[in-house]
């Protein structure tokens, strides 16, 4: 079992974000986070990091309690929430050095380990160039690598191709679908084919519930 979430719930003041959730997510699964915008994924996602704390219940990632040991966490976690900022001023190879030393990828490995993420993420012709120079699609590839250069076991992406145009939307996909074949991932989005296209599995999220659970095929059947 890779993630256990127990009762997630989170208020915002009187408002109740997420409500009382409850999913388990096995080892090498592709899920996708289906819902409206306010459904409240983003504010799950949030607490699945360890960036916010949940008004009740419990997460689990890997036997790990996301509250207790958020360090160990991060670690484990890859994680491109909504709308990444990224520091403009600076190559792309800069970057990637930068990301993976706070990250704190090992100072013998960061070579390696960004030439890994250069050629995985299709950054090879640009990776000198400043991230004010890219294109939407590409800066969204070095947020990508960015969220994924300390190497963790889950990866959480949060409404990755908003804002991007057809072209760069199907790279992207295609990046997380290789990216799919070899870790846990969680992708959100308010949009229904993108989940289709690169999940096994789709949680729907409505008004801070999860409403339905399953293949995107039985998913079809229920409705
Ligand atoms: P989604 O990611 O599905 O669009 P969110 O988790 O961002 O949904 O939001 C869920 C609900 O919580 C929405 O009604 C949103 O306006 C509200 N919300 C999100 N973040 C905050 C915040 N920091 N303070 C107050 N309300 C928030
Ligand atoms: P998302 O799709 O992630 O909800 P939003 O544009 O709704 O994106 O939110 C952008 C930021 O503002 C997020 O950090 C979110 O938590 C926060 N936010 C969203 N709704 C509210 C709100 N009603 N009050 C305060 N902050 C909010």
């Amino acid at each position: 079992m890779s993630i256990r979430v127990h009762n997630l719930t989170k208020y915002y003041g009187d408002q109740k974000a997420v409500d009382q959730i409850s999913f388990e997510i096995q080892t090498g699964e592709v899920i996708g986070f289906l819902g409206p915008n306010g459904a409240g994924k983003s504010t799950t996602m949030k607490m699945m990091t360890g960036y916010m704390a949940p008004s009740d219940g419990t997460i689990y990632i890997e036997g790990v309690n996301v509250a207790e040991e958020p360090l160990t966490i991060k670690r484990k976690i890859g994680y491109l929430p909504e709308n990444n900022p990224l520091y403009t001023d600076m190559p792309i190879i800069d970057y990637l050095h930068f990301c993976a030393e706070i990250q704190g990828v090992h100072r013998d490995a960061i070579k390696e380990r960004i030439r890994q993420m250069i050629d995985l993420c299709g950054l090879d012709d640009e990776k000198h160039k400043y991230i004010h120079e890219l294109s939407k699609g590409y800066r969204q590839r070095v947020g990508l690598a960015q969220s994924i250069i300390h190497d963790p076991d889950v990866l959480i992406f949060d409404e990755p191709t908003t804002g991007l145009d057809p072209n760069q939307i199907i790279e992207i996909r295609k990046l997380i679908k290789k990216l799919g074949e070899e870790k846990t991932v969680i992708l959100s989005s308010h949009i229904l084919s993108e989940v289709e296209a690169t999940c096994d599995r789709i949680l729907i999220i409505n008004q801070g519930k999860i409403v339905a659970d399953g293949t995107a095929e039985s998913l079809r059947k229920q409705a």
